[in-house]
């Protein structure tokens, strides 16, 4: 059936600015790391991208190797993009990335213009897309010059083939020095994506600060930590989590006794704020608007529903805040 999106979507979301750029980027972003490639039925998928944007939001976030198998979740979001998309392309915002291990031989990893320039063409043809709104090198390169890959960036934007460049998981002196690079090349770095939640703070040790003051935008991914901070095991491992049935990036031996009575008492604080751990959580990721947006992942509808009620979240107070800093310290 022809999917009508919901009228009322933008009035559900809060729409942040990406650092000093035009850009403006919902408060909740979605992920397809995981449940789109082949062991995920169509439907399942479809269902989640529309509840995403029937409650506003616009920004869908891929990279060339999202699957299983590599290069699936592009592929299927080429089909996704005929079925429901193509007349709302201009409402959304896509972005892909390369820069892990994409095909073998010497040309399909790191931070090449070699790599860089024909992933993404590989990447547009799985699409069904002509351009993507950011592209991203995915991972620093210690082997390839920056010159080099911002270069390539830079080539990229300019051909139309991305209309923004980024760049994911960069510690902040080497994004200090490609924010420099690609802004002296004429292109400026619209956004960073680094992991960051409750239990991985990291980039607060200065990644932040160097975002703020050259005004790039942030996206944090993984704000759940997989899931592990909605709660979902305290009681166990679900047979149908993330660890359950999926554990080659949360494996059962990861959820620690010491993790788990960190997360306890953070859900605590979560229910006398009257909100799910999850809610919590996400609120917490975007309580600082450096962050420009909290990059989820979801494996069914209904959370996506959930992890949307962290917009309108009650302001953390200072006894909040130093309640969660002493279950972390637990
Ligand atoms: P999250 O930390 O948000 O974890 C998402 C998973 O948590 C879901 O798939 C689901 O797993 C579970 N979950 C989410 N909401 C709920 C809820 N309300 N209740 C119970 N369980 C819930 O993020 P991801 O690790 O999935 O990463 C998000 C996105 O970030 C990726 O899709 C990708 O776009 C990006 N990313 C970028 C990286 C980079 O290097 N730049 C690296 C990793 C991710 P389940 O139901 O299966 O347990």
């Amino acid at each position: 059936m022809t999917y009508i999106p919901a009228p009322d979507r933008y009035g559900k979301m809060e729409y942040r600015r990406c650092g000093r750029s035009g850009v403006l980027l919902p408060a909740i972003s979605i992920g397809l790391w995981h449940n789109f490639g082949n062991i995920t039925p169509f439907g399942v998928q479809q269902s989640i991208l529309r509840t995403a944007f029937d409650n506003g939001i616009c920004h869908f976030d891929l990279a060339n190797n999202y699957g299983p198998p590599y290069g699936e979740a592009e592929h299927n979001f080429g089909i996704h993009m005929d079925r429901d998309w193509r007349p709302h392309r201009d409402e959304l915002f896509i972005s892909s990335k390369a820069g892990y291990d994409m095909w073998d031989g010497p040309y399909g990893d790191h931070g090449s213009r070699k790599y860089l320039i024909s992933s993404l063409d590989q990447s547009l043809k799985r699409m069904h897309l002509d351009y993507v709104d950011v592209f991203y090198h995915h991972r620093p390169d210690p082997d390839t010059p920056l010159a080099e890959t911002m270069g390539a960036l830079d080539r990229i934007v300019r051909s139309g083939k991305a209309l923004y460049a980024g760049i994911s998981n960069y510690p902040a002196d080497k994004a200090k020095i490609a924010i420099d690079t690609l802004r002296k090349l004429g292109t400026p770095c619209l956004i960073e994506q680094p992991n960051y939640s409750m239990l991985d703070r990291w980039i607060e040790n200065g990644l932040t600060d160097v975002l703020r003051e050259e005004g790039v935008g942030c996206i944090v991914f993984a704000p759940l930590q997989n899931g592990l901070l909605t709660g979902k095991y305290l009681g166990g491992i679900p047979a149908d989590s993330r660890a359950g049935h999926d554990p080659r990036y949360l494996k059962p031996a990861a959820i620690t006794e010491g993790k788990l009575k960190k997360i306890a008492a953070l859900k605590q604080i979560a229910d006398a704020r009257g909100q799910s751990l999850a809610q919590m959580s996400l609120a917490w990721v975007l309580r600082d608007k450096v962050v420009t947006s909290a990059l989820i992942g979801a494996s069914r509808p209904e959370q996506v529903i959930e992890n949307i009620g962290a917009v309108h979240s009650a302001p953390f107070t200072a006894e909040e805040l130093a309640a969660i800093d002493a279950a972390l310290a637990l």
